[in-house]
């Protein structure tokens, strides 16, 4: 089975906090956070853009997060706002996947990797999230 992944990354300055943590994370502070979106396909698709079916998604659809938080996405944000739960590195990655699933074709599987610093990140997928 023919099979293509796409990968993309972005950047999104935002704010946050976490509810309950005995330590300075629990104060509200920034994070540049990284992240990647890797979304593999075993057929291509049509976009919003693009009437025949070549591709796996558009890139614009996996960096919909990157936009300000006026447009939707988390740019400049404060992620206890966007998130209904604790914003840490692997809520907001789930949060991410969930979100971005929803943007994209049928079909498409995704690992979605988030880096809080450059030293920490964390990778999330979902074996049974393809929508
Ligand atoms: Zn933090």
């Amino acid at each position: 089975m023919p099979s293509w992944t796409l990968h993309t990354e972005f950047k999104f300055d935002a704010a946050h906090f976490l509810e309950g943590y005995e330590g300075k994370c629990g104060r509200m502070h920034g994070h540049s956070y990284k992240v990647h979106i890797a979304a593999t396909s075993n057929q291509l698709n049509p976009s919003k853009y693009l009437d025949s079916a070549d591709m796996v998604c558009d890139f614009h659809e996996l960096k919909w997060a990157a936009k300000g938080s006026e447009k939707g996405g988390l740019d400049h944000s404060v992620l206890n706002e966007e998130l209904p739960v604790n914003p840490t590195a692997e809520r907001i990655a789930e949060f991410i996947h969930k979100e971005t699933l929803q943007r994209i074709p049928d079909g498409i599987k995704l690992n979605v990797t988030v880096w809080e610093t450059e030293n920490s990140w964390v990778e999330y997928t979902d074996e049974d999230g393809e929508n």
